[in-house]
């Protein structure tokens, strides 16, 4: 009867699927949104008007069908739309949980002005989760094989997705990377608070049974050498992703009790999961007073492993305003829930300490506001005078972002590479993302500067487009 209503984003109320007690969530490193029930995502999915003109869709960087498949969940068609939500996305249920759907396909959607967007996020997570639940997989039964081989370096999302495309298009991908698990920063930077490790698992799965081959624990360059893969393959792509840590540049940064953001957060995912190696590589916060520096979902992330590892006390400072912050909203309330303390507008000057004992005690901030606009339309912090104080700090935890980490051998290969470190292979030209050696291909943080799952995943199917041109098949 309910789905039968034209006026469903009237009667019914946007709802996010619950989320867990906050003793669990401050405590486990478990996904804190429960799964949206049938009777749920119906409602939710109902809520969409199809107003004929969908900006979610333009608002979606993989541009999804979204009206069309949220449709099919109201009638209880999971299955189909799981068909259809793949034809334009590699990982949808890893985007369900961690786009920043406030920016891209909610931000857009119509009812986002008054009613509350509808859940895009959350059904496309139940799409998948519950189509593969029901022992959905993709079909490739039709696939005519071409015989053709491409090797893909990075099984992050760029170089997945370009995976995917290729082996539904009878090219053989074999995936390289140096890592045990696929995900890239999916499952080696992103905690498990947002995506539980097994999701990635279950898809490594549905990735061998499409055909896609994996050679883990294998560094290109160290462990393979990249002529070898341009002598056996036919083409390469590279999603190798952005791993320079972006520094502050003030006193202090090397002090015992500073780390970046990353190693952090994979040495927590290594002991969470049992993949250690070496115990020296977990870094505990633990009873300590941790201060994270920067804005972004790294430091969102940081802020959050803090809390449940069991911290003192977790403050976050960040330079400018919270209406300014680029990481996701929802993530961000989340952190406040969870405890996390925000000092906006400070700009750290200095880490302090190495007296007695040699660590950090605090880090020297000044208040900031905004001034005119830069480049990118974002209000320039200016410090205001005399406004020096100290957070005090045992551990304080750098995420200030990453810059390109480009191999040397790039340029033995001819493969040119801009001034800011990005690998240059254009989306406009006769095979999109070719870098300047023919035969190889790029896409994902590596070319456009580190950014988004969503956004990797496109250049990486955009990608395996060209490389299908190129290759003439
Ligand atoms: P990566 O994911 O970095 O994958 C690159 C892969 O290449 C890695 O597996 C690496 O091991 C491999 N590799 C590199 N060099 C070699 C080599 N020589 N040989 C073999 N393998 C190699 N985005 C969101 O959309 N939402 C979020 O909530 C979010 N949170 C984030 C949180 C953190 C802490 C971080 C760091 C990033 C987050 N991001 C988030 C950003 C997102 O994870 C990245 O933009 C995305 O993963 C980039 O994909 P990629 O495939 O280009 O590179
Ligand atoms: Fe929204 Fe991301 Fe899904 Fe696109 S891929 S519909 S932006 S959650």
């Amino acid at each position: 009867e309910r789905l039968s209503n034209d006026f469903q984003f009237v009667d019914v109320s946007r709802a996010d699927p619950p989320k867990k007690d906050i003793i669990t969530r401050t405590n486990e490193f478990v996904e804190i949104y429960q799964p949206f029930s049938e009777r749920q995502v119906a409602n939710q999915a109902h809520r969409c008007l199809d107003c004929g003109n969908p900006y979610c869709e333009t608002g979606c960087p993989v541009h999804n069908y979204i009206p069309n498949w949220l449709k099919l969940v109201t009638e209880g068609n999971v299955m189909e739309a799981a068909e259809l939500s793949h034809q334009t996305n590699s990982l949808p249920e890893v985007c369900g949980r961690v786009c920043p759907q406030d920016r891209l396909c909610e931000g857009a959607c119509t009812l986002g002005d008054g009613f509350g967007a509808v859940t895009i996020g959350s059904a496309e997570k139940y799409i998948t989760d519950t189509a593969f639940a029901l022992g959905w997989r993709p079909d490739l039964s039709h696939v005519q094989k071409t015989g053709k081989r491409v090797a893909v370096i990075g099984a992050g999302p760029a170089g997945l997705a370009c995976a995917d495309v290729l082996v539904r298009n009878g090219v053989q991908p074999v995936v390289f990377d140096r890592y045990p698990e696929i995900g890239g920063l999916i499952t080696f930077g992103i905690p498990e608070f947002k995506l539980e490790k097994s999701v990635m698992q279950r898809r490594r799965q549905v990735f061998t049974d499409m055909g896609i081959e994996f050679c883990l624990n294998t560094e290109v360059g160290k462990d393979i050498a990249f002529d070898a893969l341009l002598r056996d393959y036919d083409a390469v792509f590279m999603g190798m992703g952005t791993y320079n840590y972006m520094k502050g540049g003030f006193p202090g940064e090397d002090l015992p009790g500073v780390y970046d953001a990353l190693p952090f957060l994979i040495g927590n995912v290594n002991r969470n999961m049992g993949w250690e190696k070496n115990p020296e590589e977990f870094i505990s916060v633990e009873g300590k007073r941790v201060v994270v520096l920067g804005g972004g979902d790294t430091a969102m992330d940081c802020n959050r492993s803090s809390i449940r590892q069991g911290a003192k006390s977790v403050t976050c400072a960040y330079r400018r305003d919270e209406e300014n912050m680029p990481g996701s909203r929802r993530e961000v309330a989340n952190a406040k829930e969870e405890g996390v303390r925000f000092l906006f507008n400070r700009q750290p000057v200095e880490i302090v300490g190495g007296g007695t004992g040699g660590g950090v005690t605090g880090v020297k901030v000044v208040t900031t506001e905004l001034g005119e606009a830069d480049e990118n339309g974002r209000r320039r912090p200016q410090v205001v005078p005399g406004s020096e104080e100290i957070i005090p700090a045992d551990v304080v935890l750098v995420a200030f972002g990453f810059r390109p980490s480009p191999p040397d051998w790039l340029a033995e290969h001819g493969i040119q590479v801009a001034e800011w470190g990005g690998v240059l292979a254009p989306a406009e030209q006769r095979f999109k993302y070719q870098t300047s050696n023919e035969k190889v291909f790029a896409g994902g943080d590596m070319v456009r500067g580190s950014d988004l799952v969503v956004t990797a995943i496109w250049e990486g199917r955009q990608a395996a487009e060209g490389i299908l041109d190129y290759l003439d098949v």
